[in-house]
C-alpha cells in the first residue's frame, strides 16, 4: 500500500455507543483510548459505557424482539444479505481498521474481512430454512408439532483477535433467527464493531435490535444485564477464565449459553506425511494473527522418521518472515496485542528454554509489542507452553514413535478446541481423528475455519456451534405442542 491515511481511516468510524438506533455519547460522557498496537499510539477515543448505558442497551434490544422476531424471514434474510454486500464493497477500508486497531497484516486482515462477510451471507440463507415437524405419535393417538422459535435478545461478547468475524460470527445468526442483540466488542478492539454496526444500520437493520456497548468496566456493565432478565442467551467468545466467570452469571437467569473459550491445539505430523504440505499447514495453523487465534497450533508432535526434516525446512520457513506493522509493505506478522501479552510469550519461551529447550530461531528483537517467530526444539514435557495457550509465534515441537504415543499427548490437556493432523494414510487419518477430543480436525490441513462449518469445542474450550446448519440453533429454542385428532 502506498499512503495510507490512518486519520481518514479512522476518522469514519463512529466514536459513540449504538443504543436503539442512535449514536449517543457514554453517560458521564466517558471515553477510552484506542491504541495503534505497532506504535503504541492513540488512535482516537470512543465513548465508554457505563451500567446505565448496558441497561439502555437491554432496554432497546427487549423493545425490539417482538417485531423484529415477527419479520418475514426472507426480510430478515435480505437485511443480512445487505449487509454482505455492503461489507464486501468496503473491504480495503474495514481491513485497516482491523489491522491498526489489532496489529495483524493488511492481507490478513482482508481475509478476515471475507469471513467475517461470510457469515452475513450464510445466515442470510438460513434465515429462511427454519423448520420444524409434525408426526404422527408412536400409540397413533394424536400429532407431535414441533416448532422453533427465537430465544428472545441476546447478550453478545466478543475478543480482540478477530474484532470483525467474531462480531458477525454471532450477530449473523442471531439476526437470521429473529434475536435482537447487545454486544459488547472488547476494549482494545472497538472499531471494527462500531463501523460494523453503522453497517448494519446502513443494511436496514431496524432501531434496537442491534446495539453496541464499548466499554472499559466489561463487568460492571454487563452483569447487571446479564441478571436483568430479559437477555434469554449469551454467547461468549474469549477466554476459559473468563468463561467460566460469565457461566456462572449467566446460571442466575439460566441463560442459554454458547462459550467459544480457549484452545491448546496439537499439531501431528506422522512419518508417512507430505512433509512440504505438512510445513505449509504449520504456517498457516501456526502464524496466522501471529498466533493469537484460539485456532493457532500450540504444540507440534512430529513423528521421529521425519522430525530432522520438518524442523530445517519449517524453522527456514519461520525465519525468513518479516516482523513489522501490519500495514507496511511485505509484512508477515505484526504487534502483539499489548505489552503483557508480550512478556506473556516471551515468560513461556524463557521457561522452556530454562528446562532445556532448543531455540533454533530467534530474530533481531524489536521495540513495542513485537515477538520474533521462535521454534524450539527438545522441549521437555514440562514446559508451560505445552500445556498453556501461547497465544503468540512461537512454535514448540516434540519428537514421537508411537501413533497411540502422539495421540496420548495431543489429548492431554484440558482443552478441546481443534487439532491439525498429516499423514498420507486416510485409514490412520480417520482413526486418529476418531480419537482426538476435540471439536474440529484439520484433516492435512492447517486451516478449519469456514461459515458453513460448525466451529466449537468441547472440554475447558467451552460449547455451542457456531457456523454452519448448527450456528442458528444456538439462537432457537423449540416448541413442541401434542395435538389432539
Ligand atoms: P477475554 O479477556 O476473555 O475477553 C473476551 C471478551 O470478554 C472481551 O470483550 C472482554 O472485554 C470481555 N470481558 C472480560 N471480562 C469480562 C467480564 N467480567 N464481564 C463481561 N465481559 C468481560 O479474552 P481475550 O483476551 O479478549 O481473547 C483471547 C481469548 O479468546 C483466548 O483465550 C482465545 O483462545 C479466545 N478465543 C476463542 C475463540 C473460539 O472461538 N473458541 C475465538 C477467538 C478467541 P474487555 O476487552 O473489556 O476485557
Amino acid at each position: 500500500m502506498d499512503t495510507i491515511d490512518f486519520d481518514q481511516a479512522v476518522g469514519r468510524v463512529p466514536k459513540q455507543l449504538f443504543i436503539d438506533g442512535t449514536w449517543r455519547d457514554a453517560q458521564g460522557t466517558r471515553v477510552l483510548p484506542v491504541e495503534d498496537p505497532a506504535t503504541g499510539r492513540t488512535l482516537c477515543e470512543v465513548a465508554d459505557a457505563a451500567p446505565a448505558d448496558g441497561m439502555a442497551a437491554l432496554d432497546a434490544a427487549d423493545a425490539a424482539q417482538a417485531a423484529w422476531a415477527r419479520r418475514a424471514p426472507r426480510d430478515r434474510g435480505a437485511v443480512l444479505r445487505r449487509a454482505y454486500d455492503l461489507m464486501t464493497e468496503r473491504e480495503d477500508e474495514l481491513a485497516l481498521l482491523v489491522t491498526l486497531e489489532m496489529g495483524k497484516p493488511l492481507a490478513e486482515a482482508r481475509g478476515e474481512v471475507r469471513y467475517a462477510a461470510g457469515f452475513l451471507l450464510w445466515f442470510s440463507e438460513e434465515a429462511v430454512r427454519v423448520s420444524g415437524r409434525y408426526a404422527t405419535a408412536p400409540d397413533g393417538n394424536g400429532r407431535l408439532l414441533v416448532s422453533q422459535r427465537p430465544v428472545g435478545p441476546c447478550v453478545l461478547i466478543t475478543p480482540w483477535n478477530f474484532p470483525l468475524a467474531m462480531g458477525t460470527r454471532k450477530i449473523g445468526p442471531a439476526l437470521a433467527a429473529g434475536c435482537a442483540v447487545v454486544v459488547k466488542p472488547a476494549s482494545q478492539t472497538p472499531l471494527s464493531m462500531l463501523a460494523l454496526a453503522r453497517l448494519l444500520e446502513e443494511a436496514g437493520v431496524p432501531p434496537g435490535v442491534v446495539n453496541v456497548v464499548v466499554t472499559s468496566t466489561s463487568g460492571a456493565v454487563m452483569e447487571p444485564v446479564l441478571r436483568d432478565g430479559r437477555a434469554r442467551k449469551l454467547s461468549f467468545t474469549g477466554s476459559t477464565e473468563v468463561g467460566r466467570m460469565l457461566a456462572q452469571q449467566a446460571a442466575h437467569q439460566l441463560l442459554r449459553l454458547s462459550l467459544e473459550l480457549g484452545g491448546n491445539a496439537p499439531f501431528v505430523v506422522f512419518a508417512d506425511a507430505d512433509v512440504d504440505a505438512a510445513v505449509e499447514g504449520a504456517l498457516i495453523a501456526k502464524m496466522r494473527n501471529g498466533g493469537e487465534a484460539c485456532t493457532a497450533a500450540n504444540r507440534f508432535y512430529v513423528a521421529n522418521g521425519v522430525r530432522d526434516e520438518f524442523v530445517t525446512k519449517f524453522a527456514g520457513r519461520i525465519a525468513a518472515l518479516r516482523v513489522g506493522p501490519g500495514y507496511e509493505d511485505g509484512v508477515d506478522v505484526g504487534p502483539l496485542i499489548d505489552a503483557k501479552q508480550r512478556d506473556k510469550v516471551a515468560a513461556l519461551v524463557d521457561d522452556a528454554v530454562a528446562r532445556g529447550a532448543q531455540r533454533l530461531t530467534a530474530g533481531a528483537p524489536r521495540d513495542g509489542y513485537f515477538y520474533a517467530p521462535t521454534v524450539l526444539t527438545a522441549v521437555p514435557a514440562g514446559a508451560a507452553l505445552l500445556h498453556e495457550e501461547i497465544f503468540g509465534p512461537v512454535a514448540p515441537i516434540v519428537g514421537f514413535d508411537e501413533e497411540d504415543e502422539a495421540v496420548a499427548a495431543a489429548n492431554n490437556t484440558e482443552y478441546g478446541l481443534v487439532a491439525y493432523v498429516y499423514t498420507a494414510d486416510l485409514q490412520r487419518g480417520l482413526r486418529v481423528m476418531e480419537d482426538l477430543d476435540v471439536g474440529m480436525v484439520g484433516l492435512n490441513q492447517g486451516l478449519v475455519s469456514n461459515p458453513a462449518a460448525p466451529f466449537g469445542g468441547i472440554k475447558a474450550s467451552g460449547y455451542g456451534r457456531e457456523g454452519g446448519q448448527d450456528g442458528i440453533a444456538e439462537y432457537l429454542d423449540l416448541k413442541y405442542a401434542a395435538v389432539a385428532l
